[in-house]
């Protein structure tokens, strides 16, 4: 049975992703729940919003610990930012304290690293790992939102998408860059972009492949 956090963001267009690609799916919002999970979705929405309600529910001790125990976990968006284990740009609250994250997978990201001119905007990406044996690799259609990207890969980091940043004066490129936007590592896979506002089915097809330990 897969989970998807319920403590605020895109839970429902999860939900839906994860039946459509073939899962049982529950909403998680206490400890009985994610004991009662085999894999757990981190949706996309704001992650200083869902660090802190994770303390309030006091799940965020039980969360480490089921990481920490290889439970697979797929984070989109903001769910990525929980994921990593460091921040590039933490947001402080009122109180001068950074916002912190779950943690488990060794990457750096940034927050709404695309910029402000760039809040949101759509792109076809090459994604790693998606087709089965026998099928053609087509491209993912991806949205990103206020996306994060991935700074840092630590070496037990698989990078399966980036997307390349052309040069551009105002933002003092002179050559383009590339930037991981999707990584695995081992039990842990998270996307910039959401998948699961497009009708893009492989990416939860692939999370719960790797449930079953079949990717
Ligand atoms: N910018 C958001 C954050 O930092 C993430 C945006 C999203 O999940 N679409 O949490």
């Amino acid at each position: 049975m897969v989970g998807v956090l319920a403590l605020q963001g895109d839970v429902r267009e999860h939900a839906r992703a994860a039946e459509a690609a073939g899962a049982r799916v529950i909403s998680v919002r206490r400890r009985s729940e994610l004991d009662a999970v085999d894999g757990l979705i981190l949706p996309g929405g704001e992650s200083t919003t869902i660090d802190k309600l994770t303390r309030i529910f006091e799940l965020r001790e039980p969360l480490r610990e089921r990481i920490a125990a290889g439970m697979p976990v797929y984070g989109s968006c903001a769910g990525m930012i929980l994921l990593a284990n460091d921040i590039a740009d933490p947001a402080k609250d009122m109180k001068g304290e950074a916002q912190q994250t779950l943690g488990g997978l060794d990457i750096t990201v940034r927050r709404n690293a695309f910029g402000r001119q760039v809040d949101s905007f759509e792109t076809e990406l090459n994604f790693a790992q998606l087709a089965l044996p026998g099928e053609p690799e087509t491209p993912v259609h991806a949205v990103f939102i206020r996306a994060p990207w991935v700074e840092r890969v630590g070496e037990s980091v698989q990078v399966l998408a980036s997307v390349e940043l052309p040069a551009d004066e105002q933002t003092g490129r002179i050559v383009p860059e590339v930037r991981a936007v999707a990584v695995r590592s081992q039990h842990l896979l998270a996307t910039s972009f959401h998948p699961e506002v497009t009708g893009e089915r492989r990416i939860h097809e692939l999370f719960i492949r790797m449930i079953r330990g079949e990717a």
